[in-house]
């Protein structure tokens, strides 16, 4: 069973999720309970990525055309 990184926007601290790839995607809870966290990139063997960027999906092609410059 895979395992993911979250990390807890509430505290801050990460902890390890093992869990199916079917529910890789679910919410995760603390360990101190608090609910709003967010999924690393799963990155196991690779050190580093500390801040990945966990936005909501979709966007990010402002500068792509122009609109930007
Ligand atoms: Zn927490």
């Amino acid at each position: 069973m895979p395992t993911y990184e979250f990390r807890c926007k509430s505290c801050g601290s990460t902890f390890d999720v093992n869990r199916s790839m079917a529910e890789s995607s679910d919410p995760a809870t603390c360990p101190d309970g608090h609910t709003d966290t967010v999924k690393l990139l799963s990155v196991l063997g690779l050190a580093g990525n500390a801040a990945a960027p966990a936005g909501g999906g979709g966007g990010g092609g402002c500068c792509g055309g122009g609109c930007c410059g």
